[in-house]
């Protein structure tokens, strides 16, 4: 077998490939909009898009594509092939710079939450060059911003990349203060630990509800769970080691850095993660590991579930973002340094991001809301719905020291002062054993929880990005004006801790006295669905903080807020049309077909002799035609109340009856519908069960 080395990153346009194919002169021109934004003229586009041809064709590429990411949240892209015709009738194989730059996809499809009228179907997408162009099934993939005619974001990279250089700006401000003047950039990057459950195709194909929604939406408990805990790390099943070996090829083709594999928790359920990169590439990367995950599994004759939650009573699926921010000359500043003086900066970045978490919980909170997720945020194995941030014990005990100006006894008997002493070295190791924190500093990054596997991490990025761009300006605000910097900064660190340190959490995130305590002392927000924390978009600090930084304009976030409380009640109406629809053409049928089985039985034994005994017949008769009754009437209720919700008046109302009442209505019937599974014969009920799906590998 070939060597990764040899395969590694071949279907990438990458910078090995441009220093090879590009003049000198274009390729540093090309480098300079990589790394520091600057404009690219035709001239440049037009070579680079001739090389990028060339390349793409060698490889056996006939088409390319603008791939971007609108609201929907999986990538679109439109496939172009380079043929144009020649003036002898034959073909050439073209592409410009005018091509590569812009491209004009029909837009009126994408959600746009009111904000492309629909005279004015069209949007554009524009080429992003910090995002290397690939090749996937012979199309030459060209990541790209998707943006309306009047230049508003329908995408989720566009508020990405505006948010990343947001942080850009003012985390350079906080560096001069520092004397740092030779860094020139300063970016964040993510590592994605992503989880998600490998089932079997066959299984797969005979449940809607999977089908349609990804989830399932009935199925008694299994008799064996996760209980014994012995998937968690567990050996890897030849299939499944033999689809991640598969995935693994197809992602490092792709210049993807998948690194790590294992089981997860629950049975069928296993994790990847890549080599954490720049944001906005670990975004591209993460839609694609999705789509090939998905693409990869078919091939095994096996199903890839990407859903939150696509098994009631296991665990859910998540996304670990691992954040950091660092700089172009190679500093991580969230990691703490070896001189005085750098801890002080390491503690001041620590402060902006503690005072953004608090400041912003709300936005965090929003940026990982979906239907999905609500299943899994709050359930005991999943962080809970409140954020709080989790340091560590030694951190923590020196903040506490230095919001007090008491010794940090541990390890001196001295009061610290920034700027004088060194920090205490803590082992990574002991920062990290808090598996219940939404948000956790593990040594160097911290971890935010809360993504749900199905979803994008770009929006999560985009709020987190802000937030703490936000912290560091009203620090440089400060800090510009201060006549003894080290004084000021000194003030700043402790007012900051003060002021936010109810957001710090260093015990269990699963306990019951743990909501209670962060709702009723702290007054943390606990937005336990999307309905609850989305309208919280459109508060006034929220956008005025998003506007302020040219992340978001009012008016996209007013549309955003109305594509998200679509998508949630356009998902849950789905799911309850699904159950409708099983309901009664497969769980009603399947009961009936048992009990007049049952009841022939019964009648049987009777005619023989009336003395034979028969409760278990009767008491199953009796029990199912009691829950096929409910069933019923329960299934007509939902259909009700579907045909209600398109007659309320605005989004916002649908989803709160969706949440109050559609919700509440589907786990009632499903309640009833697994009763009955459990004590019909197998051979008898409509569709795959719990055991036949979670252990189907
Ligand atoms: P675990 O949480 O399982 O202990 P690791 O420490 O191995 O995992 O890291 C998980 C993810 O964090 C990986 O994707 C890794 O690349 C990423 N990561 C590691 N260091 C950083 C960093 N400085 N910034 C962002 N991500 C990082
Ligand atoms: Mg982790």
């Amino acid at each position: 077998m070939e060597k990764v080395s040899d395969y590694f990153g071949c279907m990438v346009f990458d910078d090995c490939v441009m220093r090879s194919m590009l003049s000198e002169e274009v390729y540093h021109s090309m480098k300079k909009t990589i790394a520091q934004g600057a404009k690219l003229d035709i001239g440049v586009a037009n070579a680079v898009a001739s090389a990028m041809k060339d390349w793409a064709v060698a490889k056996g590429a006939t088409h390319y594509t603008h791939w971007f990411q609108p609201m929907t949240g999986i990538t679109a892209e439109k496939h172009d092939s380079f043929i144009t015709s020649a003036p002898d009738g034959r073909v050439i194989m073209e592409f410009s710079g005018k091509e590569l730059i812009k491209g004009e996809p029909d837009a009126s499809s994408f959600p746009s939450g009111g904000l492309r009228a629909t005279f004015e179907a069209r949007g554009y997408t524009a080429w992003d060059p910090t995002s290397y162009a690939f090749i996937k099934d012979k199309t030459l993939c060209i990541p790209t911003a998707f943006c309306s005619y009047a230049g508003e974001a329908l995408d989720k990279k566009t508020p990405l990349l505006r948010s990343m250089e947001a942080l850009n700006r003012q985390a350079l401000r906080v560096l001069r203060l520092f004397g740092q003047n030779h860094v020139k950039c300063v970016r964040t990057a993510v590592g994605v630990e992503q989880e998600y459950f490998l089932i079997d195709k066959k299984m797969y194909q005979k449940r809607k509800d999977l089908m349609f929604t990804g989830r399932t939406l009935f199925g008694a408990k299994p008799p064996k769970g996760q209980e014994l805990d012995d998937h968690y790390f567990g050996v890897i099943q030849p299939r499944v080691a033999a689809y991640m070996q598969d995935l693994n090829q197809e992602l490092w083709k792709l210049g993807i850095l998948a690194k790590t594999e294992h089981n997860e928790v629950a049975p069928a359920q296993h994790e990847l993660a890549p080599i954490y990169t720049t944001t906005n590439i670990a975004t591209d990367h993460n839609q694609l590991t999705m789509e090939m995950m998905q693409k990869v599994a078919d091939r095994h004759g096996l199903v890839c579930l990407l859903h939150e939650k696509p098994f009631a009573g296991v665990n859910g699926s998540g996304k670990h973002n691992n954040w950091s921010i660092s700089t172009d000359t190679g500093v991580n500043l969230l990691s703490p340094g070896e001189t005085p003086y750098e801890n002080a900066q390491f503690l001041l970045f620590l402060c902006a991001v503690i005072k953004a978490v608090d400041d912003y919980q709300d936005l965090l909170r929003i940026s990982v809301a979906t239907a999905g997720n609500d299943l899994r945020l709050g359930a005991h194995e999943a962080p809970p719905a409140i954020v709080s941030i989790f340091l560590g014990d030694e951190l923590q005990a020196i903040l506490d020291a230095l919001e007090a100006d008491v010794p940090y006894n541990e390890i001196k008997k001295t009061t610290m002062k920034l700027g004088v002493d060194v920090l205490p070295k803590f082992p990574k190791d002991t920062t990290d054993r808090n598996r219940t924190s939404p948000f956790a500093f593990t040594g160097n990054k911290f971890e935010f929880r809360m993504v749900g596997s199905a979803d994008s991490i770009a929006c999560a990025n985009v709020m987190l990005n802000s937030a703490v761009a936000e912290s560091l300006k009203i620090f440089a605000d400060t800090l510009e004006q201060a006549q003894d910097f080290e004084t000021a900064l000194q003030e700043l660190i402790r007012k900051t801790i003060r002021e936010h340190k109810r957001i710090l959490f260093q015990g269990n995130g699963y306990d019951a006295a743990w909501i209670e305590e962060a709702t009723n002392v702290r007054h943390l927000c606990n937005y336990r669905t999307t309905p609850d924390c989305i309208p919280h978009m459109l508060d006034k600090k929220n956008v005025a903080m998003l506007t302020e930084h040219s992340v978001y304009s009012e008016i996209e976030l007013r549309s955003r807020y109305e594509i998200l409380l679509e998508n949630y009640c356009k998902t849950v109406m789905i799911e309850a049309n699904t159950m409708v629809d099983m309901s009664r053409k497969e769980i009603l049928p399947a009961i009936t077909k048992y009990l007049y089985a049952m009841a022939k039985t019964a009648k049987a034994k009777q005619e023989m002799d009336t003395a034979i005994p028969c409760s278990y017949e009767k008491e199953v008769i009796q029990t199912l035609s009691r829950l096929s009754d409910e069933i019923f009437a329960q299934t007509k209720a939902l259909e009700q109340s579907l045909l209600h919700l398109p007659t309320i008046p605005t989004i916002c109302a649908q989803a709160n009856t969706i949440r109050d009442a559609v919700l509440v209505q589907m786990r009632q019937l499903r309640v009833a519908c697994d009763e009955a599974e459990r004590i019909t014969a197998k051979e008898f009920w409509a569709f795959p069960t719990y055991a036949d799906l979670l252990f189907s590998v």
